[in-house]
């Protein structure tokens, strides 16, 4: 295999780790999101109850006031017949009176309807109150243990930045700019190996010529499908097996030196 491609198979292993670092820290943001929104929707129902509850008060206390106010009319209707003498105005101040009196009846029956209206809200601001209560002592333990996640999460990213950056430093430049360019693109390997004369990135069959080429390893070779650079796992693992044995002779030779 080409020797600048074993650099950046190194660089891709990092890559992945980082991705899937990503998305587990994106997935926890998400989570995070999640119980800050129940709890948001939450508090905006309780303070639309709290103010439902506020306007039932003050309509409540209005319509007390319209009550006093037409008993207060059926009051000087009242002194007025005692006061007057002829029948036909007696019989037309009984009759306003009447008609005052059932303003009353209505007024009253509307502070009562308000009153149960203002009960079940109330219930319902309980409810609320109560539920927003245990869902934030909930949502913190929980949102704590996410926030602790995601710094580990960060702590780990920027370990995997410091050793990406070690490793790119001598990579071969216009060949890290491709592989940077592939892997942009589908956010998955991009360096991948044939396995049984098939791309083992988009898993379509390869002709012969083409693995041949691949497994001489004098040139950069690309998927013709989905744009992947192949390589030859066979020579991967003897060139690596001859490396550990090249390292281990070399070892020896320093202790025995
Ligand atoms: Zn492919």
């Amino acid at each position: 295999m080409m020797q600048s491609l074993k650099k950046i198979l190194q660089l891709q292993e990092l890559d992945m780790k980082m991705l899937r670092l990503m998305e587990v820290k994106e997935k926890r943001q998400e989570e995070l999101a999640d119980i800050r929104a129940l709890r948001k929707e939450l508090q905006e129902q309780l303070f639309k109850k709290q103010h439902e509850v506020l306007e039932f008060k003050k309509s409540i206390r209005l319509a007390e006031s319209d009550v006093r106010d037409v008993q207060e009319k059926i009051k000087g209707l009242e002194a007025k017949q005692s006061a007057v003498k002829k029948v036909d105005e007696f019989n037309a101040l009984s009759q306003e009176i009447t008609r005052t009196d059932r303003e009353r009846v209505n007024a009253e029956s509307k502070i009562g309807d308000l009153i149960e209206q203002l009960q079940a809200s109330e219930e319902v601001l309980q409810s609320l109150e109560e539920s927003l209560e245990s869902t934030t002592e909930n949502s913190k333990i929980l949102e704590e243990e996410i926030q602790q996640s995601i710094q580990t999460i960060n702590v780990e990213g920027r370990d995997l930045e410091v050793s990406r950056n070690e490793l790119s430093k001598d990579a071969d430049e216009e060949l890290l700019a491709i592989y940077e360019r592939l892997l942009h693109n589908k956010r998955d390997r991009v360096v991948v190996p044939i396995e049984n004369r098939t791309c083992s990135g988009c898993h379509i069959v390869l002709t012969p010529q083409h693995e041949n080429v691949v497994r001489k390893g004098e040139r950069l070779v690309f998927c013709e499908h989905c744009s992947r650079i192949h390589y030859w796992q066979e020579a991967q693992v003897a060139e690596a097996t001859e490396e550990e044995g090249t390292k281990r002779r070399r070892r020896r030779q320093v202790t025995t030196s």
